[in-house]
């Protein structure tokens, strides 16, 4: 998403990826491959979590990131979640206010094709214009989930979707099928970063290379000079040089990278990098009725619930703020995915048509101790050390995951539900906060404008940034610090150049042809070895993480 304001601007983008294309077709709807069977799920993980989760982190490496595998809820921030609780986060609250971020959410959901109704969420920030209507009318599985949420005083909503519901667009329309959350979409309509934002930038100009792992950057004084990669199917070395470099490879990968490269001792918040990593503390409530529950077919991510987001004063908790409740689809990713004897987990997977589900998704605490390490004994495959994910919930996060689960239980139980199971959460996938931004140097690594503090020309623009995580799913409010932080980017280097017409951004290595004026990009694994890429530099195999690569010539 931050490319977007830089190529608009007409600088010479280049965007490193380690994954590859997602290719679309029935195969992504297939329920029978695990987790870690899907296309894009990197088993070679740099990352071993240690901690509540256990073993290695699963990765989704791919164009377009998680968000080609999200459930396509977004939501933004409310207005409160910039100014922190006491009770979640001490005195650490964002260093913008809601006002900073709104036209850049204006524009995330403009690019990212959010529909929705806002009306009943009692938080809801302010908009200046309504979402277009919902995509998807409301199944009579979600309808049910509503009238029994009302029966009990509570104020359900639509939830604002990224699916495409527009016959004009081009594109196909969503199907309401049910394999959305945790897949990739099968026709090419769910609203990811992959679909609807990278094509325009393609023939606006990016150059992308996907399948290249970055490995270490590399920096000279205060600035960053270049960024050492490796690629994947050949294990060739590269390198490439630029005048600006952003960071957005998610909060996981973006420490590991700043820690790799040794750039966090040029920080004068240094020791912070990878610390307070949240993932918000979520968990899957599951409902079981005597019969089964509507048609199984139903679309069943449309109702979220926040009455209780800021507090509940009638139900045992922590004080302060809690978090949401949202309906879920994936009650079957849930079952995979819990810790359940393999025997019970059979017994509820047998019984799906029965099974309802929602997600409740508390705020959890930013503490120094969860954090990304360097593993020095393992290697990342790369050339550099492995990372080590060290996360424990802390007692507060798992009593507010509790309070809202009761909530949750209660809701189900008046739609039906004989009984529930809940399941806590133990993924990364709304893994925020180890590179914060903030205003005190000593205690965020990252300044209010984007930039990694210690070095002049390193922006860090994905969820690393979040100085607290909210507790709504994130990508929005990540798309819209994107937006921000390269639309700074962009402003800086014109202030710089009132002369420049256009503005340029140093690309290394090629022909001076430009890439991807009609996405021109080649995937390598379609190259001939030895034969010139679209940026015109020679593939030669080299042994991953040698740096013998041949200096790669700035392109004037
Ligand atoms: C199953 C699932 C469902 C979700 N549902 C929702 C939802 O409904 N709503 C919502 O708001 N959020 C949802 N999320 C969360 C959301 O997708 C993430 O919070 C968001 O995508 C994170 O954005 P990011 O830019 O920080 O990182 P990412 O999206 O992870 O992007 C980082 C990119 O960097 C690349 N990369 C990593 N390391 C390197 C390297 N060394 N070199 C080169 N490239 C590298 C990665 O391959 C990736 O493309 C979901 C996540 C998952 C997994
Ligand atoms: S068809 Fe609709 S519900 Fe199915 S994966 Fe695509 S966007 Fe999601």
């Amino acid at each position: 998403m931050a490319a977007l304001p830089l190529v608009r601007a007409g600088l010479r983008v280049l965007m490193l990826e380690r994954g590859d294309w997602i290719r679309r077709g029935e195969h992504n709807r297939s329920w029978s491959l695990r987790w870690n069977e899907r296309e894009a799920y990197d088993p070679d993980s740099a990352f071993l979590a240690e901690g509540e989760s256990r073993g290695p982190v699963g990765m989704l490496h791919c164009v377009g990131g998680a968000s080609v595998f999200f459930g396509g809820v977004g939501l933004r921030f409310r207005e409160r979640d910039f100014e922190g609780d006491p009770n979640v986060s001490g005195d650490v609250r964002w260093c913008l206010g809601y006002g900073d971020l709104a036209a850049y959410y204006d524009e995330a959901e403009r690019l990212l094709g959010v529909t929705g109704d806002g009306h009943d969420d009692v938080t809801s920030p302010p908009r200046t214009r309504p979402l277009p209507p919902p995509a998807l009318p409301l199944s009579p599985t979600s309808a049910a989930l509503a009238d029994a949420a009302r029966r009990i005083g509570l104020n359900p909503f639509r939830l604002p979707m990224a699916l495409n519901g527009d016959d004009t667009s081009g594109r196909a329309r969503c199907t309401a099928c049910d394999t959305c959350d945790g897949f990739p979409c099968a026709i090419g309509a769910k609203n990811d970063v992959s679909t609807v934002v990278l094509p325009a930038l393609l023939a606006g100009g990016l150059a992308l290379r996907p399948n290249m792992v970055v490995s270490r950057l590399v920096a000279r004084g205060a600035r960053v000079v270049e960024a050492q990669c490796v690629e994947r199917d050949t294990g060739a070395a590269r390198r490439f040089r630029g005048k600006q470099f952003v960071l957005a490879a998610g909060a996981l990968a973006t420490p590991h990278i700043l820690l790799s490269s040794g750039l966090a001792a040029r920080n004068p918040a240094g020791d912070m990098v990878g610390r307070h990593l949240m993932r918000h503390c979520n968990g899957v409530v599951v409902g079981a009725a005597p019969a089964p529950w509507g048609d199984p077919a139903d679309f069943r991510k449309q109702i979220g619930l926040h009455d209780f987001y800021f507090g509940d004063s009638e139900a045992e908790g922590p004080a302060g703020k809690l978090g949401g409740i949202q309906q879920l689809r994936a009650t079957r990713i849930a079952l995979a995915m819990a810790p359940l004897p393999a025997g019970v987990r059979q017994a509820l997977g047998s019984m799906l048509g029965r099974l309802v589900g929602l997600i409740v998704m508390a705020e959890d605490q930013p503490r120094p101790e969860n954090r990304v390490v360097l593993d020095p004994r393992r290697s990342d495959g790369y050339g550099g050390p492995a990372a080590l994910v060290q996360h424990r919930h802390s007692p507060r996060d798992r009593q507010a995951r509790r309070a809202l689960a009761r909530r949750a239980v209660q809701i189900l139980r008046e739609m039906g539900a004989a009984f529930s199971i809940v399941l806590p959460v133990r993924t990364f996938s709304h893994a925020m906060g180890t590179v914060r931004m903030g205003e005190d140097p000593r205690r965020f690594p990252v300044a209010p404008d984007g930039r990694f503090r210690g070095l002049e020309n390193l922006w860090i623009a994905d969820a690393s940034a979040f100085p607290t995580a909210g507790a709504v799913n994130p990508s929005l409010t990540i798309s819209a610090n994107a937006l921000r932080v390269a639309t700074g980017i962009v402003a800086g280097w014109s202030a710089a150049r009132p002369s420049h017409p256009r503005l340029e951004l140093e690309r290394v290595g090629g022909t001076g042809q430009r890439a991807g004026a009609s996405a021109r990009w080649t995937r390598p694994s379609a190259r001939r070895p030895g034969a010139p890429d679209t940026l015109g530099a020679s593939s030669a195999r080299q042994r991953p993480g040698a740096s013998d690569a041949p200096a790669e010539r700035p392109d004037r």
